[in-house]
Protein backbone atom coordinates (compact mmCIF):
# COMPACT_ATOMS: atom_id res chain seq x y z
CA UNK A 1 0.00 0.00 0.00
CA UNK A 2 2.75 2.17 1.09
CA UNK A 3 4.39 2.06 -2.67
CA UNK A 4 1.37 3.27 -4.70
CA UNK A 5 1.79 6.70 -3.63
CA UNK A 6 5.75 6.54 -4.28
CA UNK A 7 4.89 4.71 -7.80
CA UNK A 8 2.76 7.32 -8.34
CA UNK A 9 5.46 9.83 -7.81
CA UNK A 10 8.29 8.33 -9.40
CA UNK A 11 5.93 8.25 -12.58
CA UNK A 12 4.55 11.72 -12.87
CA UNK A 13 8.68 12.98 -12.38
CA UNK A 14 9.13 10.99 -15.66
CA UNK A 15 6.78 12.57 -17.78
CA UNK A 16 7.36 15.38 -20.21
CA UNK A 17 6.37 18.87 -18.42
CA UNK A 18 1.99 19.80 -18.94
CA UNK A 19 3.49 23.52 -20.19
CA UNK A 20 6.04 24.98 -21.82
CA UNK A 21 8.19 28.15 -21.63
CA UNK A 22 6.36 30.88 -22.49
CA UNK A 23 6.84 32.83 -25.25
CA UNK A 24 9.94 31.21 -25.74
CA UNK A 25 8.26 27.90 -26.49
CA UNK A 26 4.70 27.83 -28.61
CA UNK A 27 2.50 25.77 -29.38
CA UNK A 28 2.43 25.12 -33.12
CA UNK A 29 -0.48 26.33 -34.87
CA UNK A 30 -3.28 24.71 -36.71
CA UNK A 31 -3.91 25.15 -40.46
CA UNK A 32 -7.61 27.23 -39.55
CA UNK A 33 -6.17 29.52 -37.14
CA UNK A 34 -7.01 32.80 -36.79
CA UNK A 35 -5.14 35.57 -35.20
CA UNK A 36 -4.70 39.20 -35.04
CA UNK A 37 -6.08 41.18 -38.20
CA UNK A 38 -4.45 42.83 -40.92
CA UNK A 39 -5.87 45.96 -42.72
CA UNK A 40 -4.63 47.49 -45.95
CA UNK A 41 -6.00 51.18 -45.67
CA UNK A 42 -4.81 51.94 -49.22
CA UNK A 43 -7.88 49.67 -50.62
CA UNK A 44 -10.29 49.96 -47.87
CA UNK A 45 -13.40 51.75 -49.09
CA UNK A 46 -14.70 52.95 -45.95
CA UNK A 47 -18.16 50.82 -46.29
CA UNK A 48 -18.49 50.20 -42.53
CA UNK A 49 -19.40 46.69 -43.51
CA UNK A 50 -16.95 44.85 -41.22
CA UNK A 51 -18.24 47.13 -38.06
CA UNK A 52 -22.12 46.12 -39.17
CA UNK A 53 -21.53 42.68 -39.04
CA UNK A 54 -19.23 42.24 -36.29
CA UNK A 55 -21.55 40.58 -33.62
CA UNK A 56 -19.57 41.94 -30.77
CA UNK A 57 -19.40 45.19 -31.14
CA UNK A 58 -15.53 44.91 -31.64
CA UNK A 59 -15.03 47.23 -34.57
CA UNK A 60 -15.30 51.13 -34.25
CA UNK A 61 -14.81 53.34 -36.96
CA UNK A 62 -12.16 56.01 -36.52
CA UNK A 63 -10.81 58.64 -38.87
CA UNK A 64 -7.48 57.80 -40.57
CA UNK A 65 -5.17 58.98 -42.47
CA UNK A 66 -4.22 56.89 -45.85
CA UNK A 67 -3.72 57.54 -49.58
CA UNK A 68 -6.77 55.20 -50.75
CA UNK A 69 -7.83 54.68 -54.13
CA UNK A 70 -11.12 55.55 -52.77
CA UNK A 71 -11.47 59.11 -53.03
CA UNK A 72 -14.47 60.53 -51.24
CA UNK A 73 -15.41 63.80 -49.49
CA UNK A 74 -15.17 63.85 -45.74
CA UNK A 75 -13.22 62.50 -42.94
CA UNK A 76 -12.37 58.66 -44.33
CA UNK A 77 -13.08 56.29 -41.60
CA UNK A 78 -11.17 52.92 -41.17
CA UNK A 79 -11.70 50.30 -38.57
CA UNK A 80 -10.03 50.12 -35.26
CA UNK A 81 -10.16 46.69 -33.61
CA UNK A 82 -10.82 46.09 -29.66
CA UNK A 83 -8.99 42.74 -29.44
CA UNK A 84 -10.32 42.51 -26.46
CA UNK A 85 -13.86 41.74 -27.43
CA UNK A 86 -13.06 39.97 -30.67
CA UNK A 87 -14.51 36.40 -31.16
CA UNK A 88 -11.93 35.39 -34.32
CA UNK A 89 -15.08 34.49 -36.10
CA UNK A 90 -13.95 36.10 -39.32
CA UNK A 91 -17.01 37.30 -40.39
CA UNK A 92 -15.77 40.47 -41.10
CA UNK A 93 -13.06 38.88 -43.30
CA UNK A 94 -15.45 37.57 -45.16
CA UNK A 95 -17.77 40.52 -45.54
CA UNK A 96 -15.48 42.94 -47.03
CA UNK A 97 -16.00 43.74 -50.16
CA UNK A 98 -12.24 44.69 -51.32
CA UNK A 99 -10.26 42.02 -49.10
CA UNK A 100 -8.46 44.64 -47.28
CA UNK A 101 -9.22 43.04 -43.63
CA UNK A 102 -7.75 39.59 -43.39
CA UNK A 103 -7.20 37.54 -39.90
CA UNK A 104 -3.79 36.42 -39.96
CA UNK A 105 -1.75 33.91 -37.57
CA UNK A 106 -0.44 36.78 -35.80
CA UNK A 107 -0.27 35.77 -31.96
CA UNK A 108 0.86 38.54 -30.17
CA UNK A 109 -1.43 38.62 -27.62
CA UNK A 110 0.75 39.32 -24.21
CA UNK A 111 0.19 42.84 -23.10
CA UNK A 112 0.64 44.59 -19.70
CA UNK A 113 -1.71 46.98 -20.60
CA UNK A 114 -5.03 46.40 -21.66
CA UNK A 115 -5.00 49.73 -23.79
CA UNK A 116 -2.64 47.86 -25.65
CA UNK A 117 -5.04 45.46 -26.93
CA UNK A 118 -6.95 48.22 -28.79
CA UNK A 119 -5.37 48.46 -32.19
CA UNK A 120 -6.04 51.72 -34.53
CA UNK A 121 -6.41 51.15 -38.25
CA UNK A 122 -2.70 52.34 -38.76
CA UNK A 123 -1.44 49.23 -36.00
CA UNK A 124 -3.34 46.69 -38.64
CA UNK A 125 -1.29 47.87 -41.48
S1 LIG B 1 -13.33 38.44 -36.17
FE1 LIG B 1 -15.53 38.49 -35.65
S2 LIG B 1 -15.58 39.36 -33.58
FE2 LIG B 1 -13.55 39.79 -34.40
S3 LIG B 1 -13.71 41.84 -35.29
FE3 LIG B 1 -14.14 40.36 -36.94
S4 LIG B 1 -16.37 40.11 -36.96
FE4 LIG B 1 -15.81 41.05 -35.00
S1 LIG C 1 -12.10 47.01 -43.93
FE1 LIG C 1 -13.36 46.27 -45.65
S2 LIG C 1 -15.43 46.07 -44.80
FE2 LIG C 1 -14.24 47.34 -43.37
S3 LIG C 1 -14.62 49.46 -44.00
FE3 LIG C 1 -12.79 48.80 -45.08
S4 LIG C 1 -13.52 48.01 -47.04
FE4 LIG C 1 -15.30 48.11 -45.70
Amino acid sequence: MILEPVVKVAKETFKKPYTTEFPEHRESLTDNYRGIHKLDMTTCINCQACARICPNQTIEMVEGEADTAFKATGPKLFPQINLERCLFCALCEEVCPTDCLVLTKDTDFEKFDRRDFIKRPEDLE
